[in-house]
């Protein structure tokens, strides 16, 4: 019984700490390790790790993580391809880009923090890299439970 009652306790905690920090694994062969993220609906603050597994370079496989409203998505990476990669393609002080991590290369980590506030009923979300080329097999929907 007692072993019971620890393991559901133990399932209860895990849950909750992975609602709101989710992780991301890239790779070498333009991959992110999942086409769907959940967070949770009771999260105040959430954040997302990348990891780059690979070992290529940002500038040859950069890899980044940027929250968009599905429906923004394609004119966002359109400005973002043009910011380059000085600005880690990212158009500046743009209000379509709700969170995005840095560019990472292999080897690298990254995270970002974002108001779960950010994310509003009845609208849909994806996630993505804005690396040039990239978007075609980086991107997944991003919602809450
Ligand atoms: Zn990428």
């Amino acid at each position: 019984m007692k072993a019971l009652i620890a393991f559901g306790l133990l399932g209860l905690t895990s849950h909750a700490m992975a609602s709101c920090e989710l992780t991301i694994d890239s790779n070498d062969a333009m991959q992110y390790d999942r086409k769907e993220m959940t967070a949770g609906a009771d999260c105040s603050e959430i954040t997302v790790t990348l990891n780059h597994t690979g070992t290529l370079a940002a500038n040859v496989m950069g890899h980044n993580w940027v929250l968009v409203r599905t429906d923004d998505m394609q004119a966002m990476l359109n400005d973002a391809w043009a910011a380059g990669l000085e600005q880690q393609y990212l158009p500046a002080d743009d209000a379509r880009v709700l969170a995005a991590t840095d560019l990472i290369g292999g080897g690298g980590s990254t995270s970002v923090s974002f108001d779960r506030s950010l994310i509003k009923d009845g609208e849909s979300y994806s996630f993505v890299c804005t690396f040039p080329g990239h978007f075609a097999v980086m991107q997944g929907r991003f919602t809450l439970n």
